[in-house]
Parts: C-alpha cells; sequence; structure tokens
C-alpha cells in the first residue's frame, strides 16, 4: 500500500515550537512528512538570517525526537505563483495532503487538485519567527520559544552575533 505522505512549507527564520507543534500533529496522522524550507536562497538579512542549509540542520535536528519518516527539502522562491506548486512537486517525495494556514498556499495546492489541511495556529503571539528574532537582537529570552536542538545549532553558528551585526549594518543604511 502507499505510504501516506504530507507536506508543510515555512520559512523557519528560525524553526520554532509553533511549527513543531504543528509538525507533531501530522505525525499522528500520517506515515512521512515532507518539509519544505521556503525562501531557501535567502539569508543574511535582518528577515531571513539564516541559510537553507543552517534551517536544515534545525528542522533535522528537532525531528530526530519524533517517531516519524521526514525528508527536508529547500525550496527557492520562483516568484511565478502559477508555478509554484509545479515546483515544489518537482523537488519534492511526492506528497498526497498539504498542510498549511497561508490562504495563498491553501489556495494554491487545491487548484492544483491536491487535498489541503489548515493547520492550527500554536501560542502565535510568542512562537514567531519574527518575535524570536526580536529578542535575538535585544538580549531578551528566546531560548524556551524554540525547540533544544534549534538552541544547539544557532549555538553553533553564532546565529545572535550574525543577527546583532546585520542589524548594525542595517541601520548604517
Ligand atoms: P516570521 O515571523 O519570520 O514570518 P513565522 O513564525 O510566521 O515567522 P514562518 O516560517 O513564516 O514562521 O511560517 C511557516 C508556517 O508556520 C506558516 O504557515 C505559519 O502560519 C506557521 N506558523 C507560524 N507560527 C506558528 C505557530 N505559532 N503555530 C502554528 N503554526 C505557525
Ligand atoms: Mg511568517
Amino acid at each position: 500500500m502507499n505510504r501516506n505522505r504530507a507536506f508543510y512549507i515555512g520559512r523557519f527564520q528560525p524553526y520554532h515550537l509553533g511549527h513543531h507543534a504543528v509538525i507533531q500533529k501530522i505525525a499522528k496522522e500520517v506515515d512521512e512528512i515532507v518539509i519544505g524550507i521556503g525562501s531557501a536562497q535567502k539569508s543574511h538579512t535582518l528577515e531571513d538570517p539564516f541559510t537553507a542549509g543552517e534551517r536544515v540542520m534545525m528542522v533535522s535536528r528537532s525531528l530526530e525526537e519524533l517517531d516519524i519518516t521526514y525528508y527536508v527539502i529547500p525550496i527557492m522562491d520562483v516568484h511565478r505563483h502559477a508555478i509554484w506548486v509545479s515546483h515544489v512537486r518537482s523537488l519534492t517525495p511526492p506528497f498526497n495532503v498539504a498542510y498549511s494556514n497561508n490562504p495563498l498556499v491553501i489556495d494554491l495546492f487545491s487548484e492544483a487538485g491536491i487535498k489541503v489541511k489548515k493547520s492550527p495556529l500554536f501560542q502565535r503571539d510568542v512562537y514567531s519567527g519574527t518575535e524570536i528574532r526580536r529578542r535575538m537582537l535585544n538580549d531578551k529570552k528566546w531560548q524556551d520559544l524554540v525547540p533544544k536542538a534549534v538552541v544547539k545549532v544557532i549555538k553553533e553558528i553564532d546565529g545572535v552575533q550574525r543577527l546583532k551585526k546585520l542589524s548594525k549594518i542595517d541601520s548604517q543604511g
């Protein structure tokens, strides 16, 4: 029998406990998960500080603790919504359901005939990439908003320092 495989995409700048809660829920419903790292070409900006490879590490290491087969695939932007689903499918293992709460992503997959399930939001006020980056810049506690594996990766790549340097460059114009 074919395996039930789900797709979930995010920029994961960084991967946080909101994303992780969604993945844990999906893991209960399917056999395998395909995770897309969106805007894979971006890094070293205040909104997208981490490279695709660094984000692959964050997601892969966080998912090691779950009992599910997963594939983590970087996906660059194509800047053409009409071909985005084909682009995604050309890079990923075949999947039969996509989970998202992004209205455009939901529409594009639905139009392409792929089943979409709405993923819930968990504590969106704090489990948010924007909020976590803001805390990193302001020396506020961010470590309890991400899986432990992500704390380790960010430490390993000196991620907070990178963000602070980017912020200085940004303010100098
Ligand atoms: P940013 O603030 O940088 O945009 P983000 O927290 O929105 O970061 P993304 O990588 O942009 O994270 O989001 C990927 C997907 O995860 C989106 O569909 C988003 O709605 C979803 N998501 C974000 N935060 C949560 C959360 N707290 N609970 C569940 N899903 C979330
Ligand atoms: Mg977002």
